[in-house]
């Protein structure tokens, strides 16, 4: 485990940069013709942020080409993604477009500055039965709510790969915030993925819907589970850490180009006591971590409530807050 935490350190690759949209394809780039370019996409490498974040080392494994070549063709990737820089004025711009989603309960809204961000990816881990699902259940109808009302007039993507998903859940917490039942469940598009290939696909298809609805939310229950299990050989750790960046790409690319939520949860490290004390460490190492705006840990506490500690978030201090699981929805006592 300690070996697979240091290799999952060492092949991170940093993918903080925002993603600038371009209707570029890897066949404009230098020395990428058809073959080079079905090698690319068979790996991973199917748009320019790819390469651009990728190493020549990996793209000249991948390609047969030389790593000079390699080199280029990362170089030119990133000169036509125009990287990294957008005006603060656009920044801004893109500020005020983002809505904040309530999770219901006042003090665990107050920590994160008036809920769940849109635009951005909220990772939300921690043990079994520390409430991440049912965090998704609340999240996924207020969602649904007015402006006014801490919601986004908004519909949810939600892709169940544990089939955790709850109707009656919904319903439940549907009537907690005065929505109706049936049109909170209609506004809820489910997909239960069934292996880690068919979640990337769900993540991609996605965007088919996202085209015609009004999606401000999409729920990826749980993220790791099948990357977990279809990669579960050390030698494969690569292979897994290589698609998870995909996928998390994948899911900035839609938070950052329709300003929707996207709410993902993950487990704990099983043994935590190897890992330098610190017992609140999320598996799928750095590439989740580097991907997600917002982390949360959530932890369960006395008296049946649960605790939301609020981790590595911009601009907001490191802070907990205390919340209840009701039948209505999550509530502060
Ligand atoms: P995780 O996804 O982190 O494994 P869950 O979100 O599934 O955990 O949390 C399950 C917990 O949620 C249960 O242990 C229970 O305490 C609480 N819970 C589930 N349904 C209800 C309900 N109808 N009313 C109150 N609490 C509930
Ligand atoms: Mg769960």
């Amino acid at each position: 485990m300690a070996k697979e935490k240091v290799i999952e350190e060492i092949i991170e690759v940093e993918t903080k940069e925002p993603i600038v949209e371009s209707t570029n394809s890897i066949e404009d780039l230098p020395g990428v013709g058809p073959t080079t370019a079905d090698k690319l996409r068979d790996n991973g490498f199917d748009s320019l942020m790819s390469i651009a974040v990728s190493s020549p080392k990996e793209i000249s494994t991948i390609t047969g080409l030389s790593e000079t070549v390699s080199r280029k063709i990362i170089k030119v990737s990133r000169d036509k993604l125009d990287m990294g820089f957008e005006s603060g004025a656009d920044l801004l711009k893109r500020r005020e477009k983002v809505v904040k989603i309530t999770t219901g309960s006042k003090s665990f809204d107050e920590m994160m500055a008036g809920g769940i961000e849109t635009g951005c990816i909220t990772e939300c881990f921690g043990e079994f039965g520390s409430s991440k699902t049912q965090l998704a259940h609340a999240l996924a109808v207020n969602v649904q709510l007015p402006v006014e009302k801490g919601g986004s007039n908004g519909k949810v993507i939600f892709i169940d790969t544990e089939g955790t998903f709850r109707p009656e859940r919904i319903i439940q917490f549907a009537k907690g915030v005065g929505i109706d039942p049936e049109k909170a469940l209609s506004n809820i598009k489910v997909a239960r993925a069934f292996n880690s290939d068919h979640q990337m696909l769900l993540a991609e298809k996605a965007e088919d819907l996202m085209k015609k609805e009004d999606i401000k939310l999409i729920i990826v229950d749980s993220l790791m589970g099948h990357f977990r299990a279809d990669f579960s050989g050390r030698g494969q750790l690569a292979d897994r850490q290589q698609k998870l960046n995909k996928h998390m790409h994948q899911l900035m690319k839609l938070a950052n180009q329709y300003n929707t939520s996207v709410y993902v949860t993950n487990q704990v490290m099983s043994k935590p006591d190897m890992f330098f004390g610190d017992p609140t460490t999320a598996i799928g190492g750095h590439i989740v971590g580097h991907n997600s705006t917002f982390r949360l840990y959530l932890r369960k506490g006395k008296k049946g409530c649960r605790v939301a500690k609020l981790v590595d978030a911009p601009n907001l201090p490191d802070s907990e807050c205390m919340f209840w699981i009701r039948e209505e929805g999550l509530r502060d006592e």
